[in-house]
């Protein structure tokens, strides 16, 4: 499965398989994002930015901060 080149064609159960298993992937990051998160003291995360919509925004003392493209401002 690792290593096919993208655009090759699948079929729809392949593609649905994949989905789900990428839905559990990000599930699975999230939940341990969060927890690393919580390690760290005054650190939580917010929704995603929704200027880039890359990343999700880091919260620290008081402020929100995208890490991928910067933008930020005070809670
Ligand atoms: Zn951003």
């Amino acid at each position: 499965m690792e290593g096919q080149t993208v655009g090759e064609s699948l079929s729809d159960r392949e593609l649905a398989h994949r989905l789900l298993e990428l839905e559990k992937r990000v599930d699975c990051l999230e939940t341990t994002l969060a927890a690393v998160a919580d390690e760290i003291d005054g650190l939580s995360l917010s929704s995603r930015c929704s200027k880039c919509e890359e990343s999700m925004l880091i919260v620290r003392d008081g402020m929100l901060y995208c890490p991928y493209c910067g933008d930020g401002h005070s809670l």
